[in-house]
């Protein structure tokens, strides 16, 4: 079983890591709201816990993005705060369950225990990113765009999910080249101009409204037209 820890207090990491591999539970760690996000649709976990203040992205709002996503990992919130507001805002946006700090390791281990039954009986849906009527299934390494489906070859495909993961954002071509296809840039090569040119072919040119954008000087983008 794995699961991923996203909580910023490195004594908080350190307690519940330390137990949860004491009981053989495979533990990931995230120290903030985004990297967080980045993990719990990359890989792949059985609970996710979570806690609310964190860096760039809190609580609630990731684990609101992780529905989104379409993604039913079960959630545990924690909080320092025990308010009903606070439970309430945790179920909203989508939580299994909450626990209040400080807590004892096992009630956490006995929270834990009852999600993960519940969660074993569910059918696993496919992870998905969708940018307006984009869709990419990250599980079946599939594209479509409304109705159409997209061929796409596995760098074109690595090339969109990186963008898709990164919607909104201007990205370089030397970060598109490093994370992408794992070279520095400076060998003059213009492997990525090429790769977004069929990118563009295949899932903006027969659409009214353009995905990618380009920034001139600084990179490129994806987002809702
Ligand atoms: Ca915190």
């Amino acid at each position: 079983m794995k699961i991923l820890l996203v909580e910023d207090e490195p004594k908080v990491v350190e307690f519940i890591k330390k137990g949860l591999e004491e009981q053989g539970y495979e533990t990931e760690v995230a120290y903030d709201g985004q990297m967080g996000e980045r993990l719990a649709i990359k890989e792949k976990y059985d609970l996710i816990i979570l806690d609310v203040i964190l860096p760039y992205l809190n609580g609630y709002e990731l684990c609101k993005r992780i529905r989104e996503k379409g993604l039913q990992v079960p959630v545990l919130m924690l909080t320092a705060l025990g308010s009903t507001d606070d439970k309430i805002s945790g179920f909203d946006a989508g939580a299994d369950d909450y626990l209040v700090k400080p807590f004892e390791f096992a009630e956490l281990l006995a929270r834990i225990k009852v999600l993960s039954k519940r969660s074993s009986g569910l059918i696993q849906t496919s992870r998905l990113i969708k940018i307006a009527d984009l869709e990419l299934d990250l599980d079946k390494k599939t594209a479509r765009r409304g109705d159409k489906i997209i061929d796409l070859t596995a760098k074109e495909f690595a090339l969109l999910e990186f963008l898709m993961m990164n919607k909104g954002k201007v990205i370089s071509r030397p970060e598109i080249a490093e994370k992408v296809w794992d070279i520095t840039f400076d060998t003059g090569t213009n492997v990525v101009d090429v790769y977004i040119n069929i990118l563009r072919k295949k899932i903006d040119k027969d659409f009214q409204n353009k995905l990618i954008q380009t920034r001139i000087g600084l990179g490129y983008s994806i987002d809702e037209p």
